[in-house]
């Protein structure tokens, strides 16, 4: 038996690194999967990867889902009613604009943006999970919600709609567990740490010295690998989280007991040799 057996998953973001590598760990663990993402071209990558690496996988399924847009929320959770119902969703999609930045340069066109996908996304996608969990008179389900390190502890290398959005995530996300605890519906956050994957990389880029303010607090001297999220990200899917509810989840090295927030403005001032 695969952990997550028998479970109907659907996971934003599918196409891209902590979603990929979630959607490759839930089939393998016996869950139906719906991948859901903005970039079709993308999706159709990315499920001729998970058949490729998890050639028994169960069920697996693409759907196209602007996660800013709640019409396609709902027909992304909607169309899994003819599966059972959802049981597990990861509300993962979300973006890091190039053009965030601090207080004064962040134009109000960015922060929309992003608020729009990274926070209301969320919403719609824990929403329609909930009408989904009582439509389909299931007692069991877990929400996992992905926010980021940075709502913990601020990013030294600016980007505050990024930041305020990820904070939105685990405000709202802690209160939907207390919410809905009762009927058994789990939401938990994911605070991933920085990873390798684009979206982080191809936000640092070549500038050295925005990379060296990153990577001179890893504790471990490393970025972290999407799979090290996916596996958390199973974890909480899972029953064998049944009593975790509410968290910060918080998978990121150490980063975050290694520093405070003071630590990180001073370090904002040390430049590489
Ligand atoms: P990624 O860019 O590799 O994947 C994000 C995916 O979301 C992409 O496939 C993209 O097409 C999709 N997407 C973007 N906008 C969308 C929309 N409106 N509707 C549906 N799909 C949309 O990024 P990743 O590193 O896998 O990040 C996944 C999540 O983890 C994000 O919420 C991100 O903020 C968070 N996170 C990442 C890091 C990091 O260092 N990479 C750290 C902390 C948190």
């Amino acid at each position: 038996m695969g952990r997550l057996q028998g479970k109907n998953a659907i996971i934003t973001g599918a196409a891209g690194g902590i979603g990929l590598e979630t959607t490759i760990l839930f089939a393998r663990e016996g869950a139906n999967v719906l991948l859901a993402d903005i970039s079709e071209p993308a999706l159709a990558k990315a499920i001729a990867k998970v058949k490729e690496v998890v050639p028994n996988a169960p069920r697996l399924e693409t759907i196209k889902c602007d996660v800013s847009k709640e019409a396609d929320v709902q027909a992304m959770v909607e169309s899994q009613d003819s599966w059972g119902g959802v049981d597990v969703i990861f509300n993962n999609a979300g973006i890091m604009h190039a053009d965030d930045a601090d207080a004064v340069d962040t134009q109000e066109k960015i922060w929309d943006l992003t608020q729009s996908i990274n926070v209301k996304g969320v919403w719609f996608g824990c929403k329609h999970a909930v009408l989904s969990l009582r439509r389909n008179k299931k007692t069991v389900g877990s929400i996992i919600n992905t926010a980021s390190f940075v709502a913990l502890m601020g990013a030294a290398t600016p980007q505050l709609a990024y930041t305020a959005s990820k904070g939105a995530v685990l405000a709202l996300t802690r209160e939907l567990a207390v919410v809905h605890a009762r009927e058994g519906f789990r939401f938990n956050s994911l605070c991933p740490g920085p990873l390798n994957t684009p979206l982080l990389q191809d936000w640092l880029g070549d500038d050295q010295a925005k990379r060296f303010r990153r990577e001179v607090h890893f504790p471990s001297g490393r970025f972290g690998e999407a799979v090290e999220q996916a596996q958390a990200v199973l974890f909480l899917a899972s029953d064998e989280s049944s009593f975790v509810n509410g968290t910060d989840f918080v998978v990121d090295g150490g980063l975050s007991k290694k520093c405070t927030s003071a630590d990180i403005n001073m370090q904002a001032y040390v430049t590489p040799e």
